[in-house]
């Protein structure tokens, strides 16, 4: 069975019915890159940037994480890498940067909210996904988006970070922006927003804890924790109907991407790209190649 997916390498993901889907890899390394061309994937999908970040013991410079950018992109050769930003609290926690103990960390001072309000360390690396985007095929995704005013937010500081590089004569690129839609506020909200980025990403993982109230950290409840819930498909579903009304694609880059009793699912569904670990492309894409998207 092995040597059979093997055969796969090389192949589009296309549907029997001709649609093509963006099977892309997720990363949390560069080490990881040679699995993810290994496997033929199409794009890194999510490359989780906090992993930079955890493994220091001080925040990691620009010209640090420029270097890891750009090794990506350039690896990567002309495939998207689509880059997260920093998305630690909650789960992952980094000394350094002198957190407070919290109640509810899934709740509290996580990801963007910390970007937003430590705007020095974002910059930061905002300026180096910038500079890594001249080398390559980057694009740039925010995590734990909930409100309209925080994507506003986030293109301000943009805008002085690229007048900033300008002044610097450093050159830079033009990354696509997308949010990832992990929150239920985002679904809610997913037809306003799509207005504002490129592309969404769906976090099934932090996506069904928060749709289900159930953290996702906690053992006790892992029969509570149902990716599957009804509540959780209709969320994917809405995302994907609002992304498209506005013109922009859709994917999914939770653990839920890859469970292939749900991807003949998703493509009815019109999701147009799943990013899932390097290990799963290929049996994905044997069951892209045998689904039709019309006719289930
Ligand atoms: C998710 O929440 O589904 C996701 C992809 O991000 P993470 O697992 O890193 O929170
Ligand atoms: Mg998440």
């Amino acid at each position: 069975k092995k040597e059979l997916l093997q055969l796969l390498k090389g192949k589009e993901n296309v549907t029997l019915d001709g649609k093509k889907i963006m099977l892309y890899a997720n990363i949390g390394n560069i080490k990881d890159l040679a699995t993810v061309i290994q496997n033929d994937a199409g794009g890194i999908g999510l490359f989780r940037s906090e992993f930079i970040y955890l493994e220091k013991d001080n925040y990691p410079t620009e010209e640090e994480q420029f270097s890891i950018y750009k090794t990506a992109v350039e690896t990567m050769a002309g495939k998207r890498v689509i880059i997260r930003t920093l998305d630690i609290g909650a789960d992952k926690q980094c000394e350094y940067f002198g957190m407070d103990k919290e109640e509810n960390p899934a709740l509290g001072y996580r990801a963007i909210r910390i970007c937003l309000t430590r705007p020095e360390i974002f910059k930061t690396q905002l300026r180096a996904l910038f500079r890594a985007s001249a080398y390559g095929n980057l694009a740039i995704m925010y995590p734990m988006i909930t409100s309209l005013w925080e994507v506003k937010k986030i293109k301000e500081i943009v805008e002085e970070v690229k007048t900033e590089l300008t002044a610097e004569q450093l050159e830079f690129g033009n990354p696509q922006q997308g949010i990832m839609i992990e929150t239920p506020a985002a679904v809610m909200m997913s037809g306003e927003l799509a207005k504002e980025v490129d592309f969404f990403s769906i976090g099934t993982n932090d996506l069904t804890q928060y749709t289900l109230a159930i953290d996702r950290q906690n053992p006790k409840l892992d029969k509570f924790y149902d990716a599957h819930h009804p509540a959780v498909l209709s969320m994917i579903r809405m995302t994907v109907e609002n992304a498209h009304k506005a013109g922009i694609w859709a994917g999914i880059c939770g653990e839920l991407g890859a469970d292939t009793s749900l991807t003949k699912e998703f493509l009815a569904m019109g999701v147009d790209e799943l990013s899932v670990s390097p290990g799963s492309i290929l049996p994905i894409r044997k069951i892209i190649l045998e689904t039709d998207t019309e006719n289930r």
